[in-house]
C-alpha cells in the first residue's frame, strides 16, 4: 500500500513534473536565453528507463496520482510513445505541456500510447508576433497541433497563454475568444522571474487580477472550485466553456502544492523556484537501490518551503531557466 508523502507544512505531495529534455525547437524570450542554451551532452539526460525507475517509485510507494511530461519540448525526444506507455502503465493522470509544434504529425501515436491529456503553449494570434516570441515562424504548425490534438481525443485540451505587458498583453481577448469557439480552456499565466537573460520585471507581469477583470467585461463569469489546481478557474455564464488564470507571481497558490520536479539531467526539484536539487542521477547511475532512491525523494520532500518569496527581498532567482526547469 502506498504511504502518502507529505511535506512538513502537511501538504501531501503527489504530481510529478518530468523534463525529459532540455533542448527545445523554440527560443521564447520569457523563458529562454536570447542567444540560445548550450543543450546538454545526451549522456547527461536520463534515459527512459531511469524516468520510469523515478515514476515507478514516486507512484508505487508514495501514490503519486498525476505525472506530466514538459521540458524543454518533449516532443524533440525520440520514440516519444515509447516512454508514455511505459508511464501510462502506472495507471496515472498522464499528460504533457507541448508548444504544439509538431503535434500534427504526433497527437494520434501519444494517444494512442495513453497520453490523457495535453496544455498547448501559444502566446499570439499574430504571425510575426508569434515569430518574434518564440524565435519559430511557425504560428500555423501550432494551430494545426490544436486542432489535431483534438481531433486525437485528449481530455481535454487546454492552451497556455504567457501573458506580457508590452508584448501580448492586448491579445487576451482575442486567444479568449479562440479557446471558446474551439471549447479550449485558455489559461493565461502570469510571467514569472524564470526567463533566460534575466529581463523580468514587476512592470511587465500583468496581474491576474486585471486579466480576469478584461475577460469578464466582454463576458461574465462564474468562478469554479479549484482544489490543488495552480488556476483559478472560472466557467463563462453563456456556457461557451471556462477559462484558467494562473497568478503564481500575485496571487501564488504555495499552500495548496502538491508537486516536485525532476529535471531533465535527474535533479530532483521540490519547487519551481528552488535553489538546491537532490541528485537522483547519480542514485540511478551508482546502483542505488529503489529505496536509496525513496530515500533522496523523501529527504528533498521535508525540505519543500512554504512558499516562494518573489516581489520580497529575500527572494533568490533560481540558476535555471524555465526551460530547463519545465514549467
Ligand atoms: N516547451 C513546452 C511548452 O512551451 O509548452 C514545455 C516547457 S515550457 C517551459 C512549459 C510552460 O512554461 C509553457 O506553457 C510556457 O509558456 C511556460 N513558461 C515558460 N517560461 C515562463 C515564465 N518565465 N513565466 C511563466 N511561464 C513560463
Ligand atoms: Fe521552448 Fe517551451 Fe521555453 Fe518556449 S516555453 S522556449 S517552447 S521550453
Amino acid at each position: 500500500m502506498p504511504v502518502p508523502l507529505i511535506d512538513p507544512h502537511g501538504r501531501t505531495v503527489r504530481d510529478l513534473r518530468i523534463s525529459i529534455t532540455d533542448r527545445c525547437n523554440f527560443r521564447c524570450t520569457y523563458c529562454m536565453p536570447h542567444e540560445g542554451m548550450q543543450w546538454l551532452p545526451r549522456s547527461d539526460i536520463l534515459s527512459y528507463e531511469e524516468i520510469e525507475r523515478v515514476a515507478r517509485v514516486c507512484v508505487e510507494r508514495y501514490g503519486f496520482g498525476s505525472i506530466r511530461l514538459t521540458g524543454g519540448e518533449p516532443t524533440v525526444r525520440a520514440h516519444l510513445p515509447v516512454l508514455v506507455g511505459r508511464l501510462a502503465a502506472l495507471g496515472v493522470d498522464l499528460s504533457m505541456t507541448t508548444n504544439g509544434a509538431t503535434l500534427a504529425a504526433s497527437a494520434g501515436d501519444l494517444r494512442r500510447a495513453g497520453l490523457g491529456r495535453v496544455n498547448i503553449s501559444l502566446d499570439s494570434l499574430r504571425s510575426d508576433r508569434f515569430a518574434k516570441i518564440t524565435g519559430r515562424d511557425a504560428l500555423d504548425k501550432v494551430l494545426a497541433g490544436i486542432d489535431a490534438a483534438l481531433a486525437a481525443g485528449f481530455a481535454p485540451v487546454k492552451i497556455n497563454c504567457v501573458v506580457v505587458r508590452g508584448v501580448n498583453h492586448d491579445e487576451v481577448l482575442d486567444l479568449a475568444e479562440l479557446g471558446r469557439n474551439k471549447g479550449i480552456e485558455i489559461r493565461f499565466i502570469e510571467w514569472m522571474p524564470l526567463d533566460g537573460d534575466g529581463q523580468w520585471s514587476q512592470s511587465q507581469v500583468v496581474p491576474a487580477g486585471e486579466i480576469l477583470a478584461e475577460v469578464g467585461r466582454r463576458w461574465p463569469l462564474v468562478a469554479v472550485a479549484r482544489g490543488a489546481a495552480p488556476a483559478e478557474r472560472f466557467a463563462y455564464a453563456d456556457g461557451r466553456g471556462h477559462v484558467g488564470i494562473i497568478g503564481s507571481v500575485t496571487e501564488p497558490f504555495c499552500g495548496s502544492c502538491d508537486r516536485v520536479r525532476l529535471t531533465a539531467e535527474g535533479q530532483l526539484r521540490n519547487c519551481l523556484f528552488a535553489v538546491r536539487e537532490a541528485d537522483l542521477r547519480q542514485v540511478l547511475r551508482g546502483g542505488g537501490s529503489d529505496d536509496d532512491l525513496a530515500m533522496a525523494i523523501e529527504a528533498e520532500v521535508g525540505r519543500k518551503w512554504a512558499g516562494h518569496n518573489i516581489g520580497n527581498v529575500h527572494f533568490i532567482r533560481p540558476a535555471r531557466s524555465m526551460s530547463q526547469i519545465g514549467g
